[in-house]
């Protein structure tokens, strides 16, 4: 909904210097000094900055407000079976189950069935795994979703161990486990985009794959303020969603064909993996790239394996937040020989390879301010530098959020006359900002010329 007339008096702008921005009918009419402005909303904007707003290109919203309503399983808040017990047993449940998210091995090794029922076994409890694709259930979580005997016609991804029982570990059965589960109180988006919204986020890429007509009549609820680009809807000029699963690669020729098959549109491709990279690399020499092919996460990334995107044209959609946040676990699990080509980026901008910053929330921090400090130190938690020379600076990561949503490596965004007044006010000039990068230097975050956030 687009609001007539604001007057953002005294901001930085970009190759101007200090203005006046007049807004009207969601657009920027006038920067400039004192336009005529009768009748307008005044904000002072006090020689803060004004950015265009920043796009994340790449989360999961409805998994983020799905998170808002489960217990974190894994590091750095859960690091032990003890603690993965005792979060388990204080959870409350959601519609009848305990959720939890976020498990990795450290804490109490490989999950089934049994390990959960030691830790809760009176309600149906699920825990997914940090990578997303894993979900695990208690016996009482596998009893409810009918998974006590061999049913007709059930997914692949369930494991089953040399007696045919049930471990509990489902595979990427999201969808068919959703089927079985009692509609959840629907996800509070509105949550979402006030928490996004205080970060200066005025757009996401949604890129979760194969969203259904609730998903996106959900996604579309008016609670959501920000601007939405969906790569997993099957009808769209954004880029297909497409994944490269890391726990059975597909083969070059059905990666090429799900890859041709979507031609003309552009695709986005998941690949965590250095061999994963390898095969969509192949792939994409094949079929041929198209403007928008994009690699999401790019999380190993050698050499090589540099120049060949770089070849190829295609853009990395990467997450600054993850070497800081995950490092200690991704130097632990990386062969020794992918250690210093984790979650490249200096690297990248250095081939020429256009690079976009995003979340991957909830698996990442949403916070864009957190991913900025992140890529500028690449230290874990405990210390420890992850692949230190690809460094950047605060500004290059900065970039990676101003850029289009369908252009994420791309030229950044403008505050100017005629554009969208979809628009970010920082507390101090961007220099000073960039010096301290925090999501408190936020003070206004407009989208289509109406206030969203006011810090
Ligand atoms: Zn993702």
């Amino acid at each position: 909904m687009a609001s007539s007339g604001m007057l953002l008096r005294n901001a930085s702008v970009a190759g101007v210097g200090r203005s006046d921005i007049l807004i009207n009918d969601g657009r920027i009419s006038a920067i400039g000094d004192d336009p005529p402005a009768a009748g307008a909303e005044v904000i002072d904007a006090a020689g803060g900055a004004a950015l265009p707003g920043l796009h994340d290109h790449h989360c999961h919203l409805l998994a983020m407000a799905a998170a808002r309503r489960s217990v974190v399983c894994g590091p750095p808040e859960t690091t032990t079976g003890e603690q993965l017990s005792a979060v388990l047993r204080a959870a409350h449940l959601t519609g009848g189950w305990v959720r939890g998210v976020g498990y990795h091995e450290s804490v109490a090794g490989d999950l089934d069935c049994h390990v959960l029922d030691r830790a809760r076994s009176d309600v149906p409890t699920r825990v997914q795994h940090r990578g997303g694709s894993l979900w695990v259930l208690n016996s009482a979580g596998l009893a409810e979703v009918g998974l006590d005997a061999f049913a007709m016609g059930e997914p692949s991804g369930i494991d089953r161990d040399a007696e045919g029982r049930p471990t509990g570990r489902l595979w990427r059965c999201d969808a068919w486990l959703r089927d079985r589960l009692d509609p959840a109180p629907p996800p509070d988006l509105g949550a979402v985009s006030a928490e996004l919204a205080a970060y200066g986020i005025t757009g996401v890429t949604d890129a979760t794959p194969d969203l259904d007509t609730g998903a996106l009549a959900l996604l579309r609820s008016p609670s959501f303020r920000q601007r939405l680009t969906l790569l997993g809807e099957s009808d769209s000029s954004a880029p297909r969603k497409i994944l490269v699963s890391d726990h059975s690669l597909p083969s070059l020729d059905a990666l090429v064909e799900l890859v041709g098959g979507c031609r003309p549109r552009a695709v986005a491709v998941h690949c965590v993996t250095r061999v994963a990279l390898v095969l969509t690399v192949a792939a994409l020499r094949q079929v041929g790239t198209v403007r928008g092919d994009r690699i999401e996460h790019a999380a190993v990334v050698p050499p090589d394996l540099v120049l060949a995107m770089a070849g190829l044209g295609v853009t990395v959609v990467t997450q600054p937040s993850l070497p800081g946040l995950r490092g200690d676990r991704y130097l632990e699990d990386a062969e020794t020989d992918d250690r210093e080509y984790l979650w490249p980026f200096a690297s990248l901008l250095a081939a020429g390879v256009p690079v976009g910053c995003s979340s991957d929330a909830p698996y990442g921090s949403p916070d864009p301010w957190f991913a900025i400090r992140a890529a500028t130190a690449r230290r874990t938690g405990s210390g420890r530098a992850v692949a230190p020379l690809e460094k950047v600076s605060a500004g290059a990561a900065l970039r990676g959020y101003l850029t289009d949503p369908l252009d994420p490596g791309g030229p950044v965004r403008q505050v100017a006359v005629g554009t969208c007044a979809d628009l970010l006010v920082l507390d101090a000039p961007l220099d000073d900002v960039l010096a301290t990068p925090d999501a408190g230097h936020v003070r206004f975050t407009l989208v289509g010329g109406e206030v969203i956030h006011r810090g």
